[in-house]
This record gives structure tokens, sequence and C-alpha cells, in this order.
């Protein structure tokens, strides 16, 4: 069976690319608009002989009422009851946030496995993401560059290990 990973984290954060890279396809829309993807995209990868189901969401706002943002959230609702584990993606440039925040809560409810990942982490001094972003409750944040592909290989030797 294909292990579920579903990527989860406010608007911009990367998302969209990291779920390229780890598919290796351009199906999911990278765009500045934030929340521009707002359809679920599911994609295969494989590293070595494993394979794995990557779940693209939009950038959800956990307290959306109404609206296109409410959508959004009930999509990345259905993405969290259907992961194995969950990537909780974050912005090592723009540190750690208020919505941050509220997602972490959100993820921490869902009883699922949560890997906290700090996106666009090229050239950042890794002590300075690590302390700002431990704060969230996953443990020790992985750096990734989802445009470079640094650290991808280590995000999912580690995601898949216990599968
Ligand atoms: P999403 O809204 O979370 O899906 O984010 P996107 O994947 O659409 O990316 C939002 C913006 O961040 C785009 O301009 C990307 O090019 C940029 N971005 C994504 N990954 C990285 C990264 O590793 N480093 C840097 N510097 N920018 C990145
Ligand atoms: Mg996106």
């Amino acid at each position: 069976m294909k292990p579920t990973i579903v990527l989860v984290g406010r608007p911009n954060v990367g998302k969209s690319t990291l779920f390229n890279r780890l598919t290796r396809t351009r199906d999911a829309l990278v765009a500045d608009q934030p929340g521009l993807t707002r359809d679920r995209h599911y994609g295969i990868g494989r590293v070595g002989d494993r394979d794995y189901l990557v779940v693209d969401t939009a950038g959800f706002d956990p307290v959306a009422k109404d609206g296109i943002m409410h959508e959004m959230a009930r999509q990345a609702e259905q993405a969290i009851a259907e992961a194995d584990v969950l990537l909780f993606l974050v912005d090592g440039r723009a540190g750690r946030t208020p919505h941050d925040e509220q997602i972490a809560a959100r993820l921490r409810r869902s009883g699922r496995p949560v890997h906290l990942v700090v996106n666009k982490a090229e050239g950042l001094e890794r002590s300075l993401a690590s302390a700002d972003f431990h704060a969230l409750g996953f443990g020790a944040p992985l750096p990734v560059s989802a445009a470079h592909g640094d650290g991808i290989k280590q995000l999912i030797d580690l995601v898949l290990a216990p599968f």
C-alpha cells in the first residue's frame, strides 16, 4: 500500500513547489498569489522502489466560515482525514506567524504523525530557523528548499521510514 503524504500550511509557503519536487510533475499550480491552488492535487512519487501518494492542499484557514476560504478549508480537512502522515510547511524567511500557530493547533488534534518542514531554507542559518519554529511543538524542524531541492531526499527518507 502506498502511504499518503499530505502537505499542509498557510498560503505561499511553497506547498505546490514541494508537491512538484516530490512527484516530479508540474501538476500543482505554483504562483505568487496566496491561495491560488484551490483544489487538492494528487500525485504519485517514488524514492528507490518505494511509491507514495502526495496530496497538495490549498493554504487553509481553519476558522474561515464561508466563501472560497471555507471551501479550501473543507478540502484541507478532508485531505487531513485521508493522511497517513502530514507535512506541515512553514516559511523559513517569513518566520513563525499566528496563522502557522492556528494550523499547528488543528494538526495537533488530527492524531496523525506530523513533520514540521521549514521551506525556503536555502542559505538560511539552520539554528535560527530551528529556534523560532521549535515553539510550534512538532519537534525539530526539517529545513528544505523545495525550489532548489535541498534536504528533499533526507525528508522523504525520514517520512517514509515507518511505512
Ligand atoms: P503554496 O501557496 O504554499 O502552494 O506556495 P507555492 O508553491 O505556490 O510557492 C509560493 C512562492 O514561494 C512562489 O513564488 C515560489 O517560487 C516560492 N518558493 C517555493 N519554494 C521556495 C524555496 O525553497 N525557496 C524560495 N526562496 N522560494 C520558494
Ligand atoms: Mg499551492
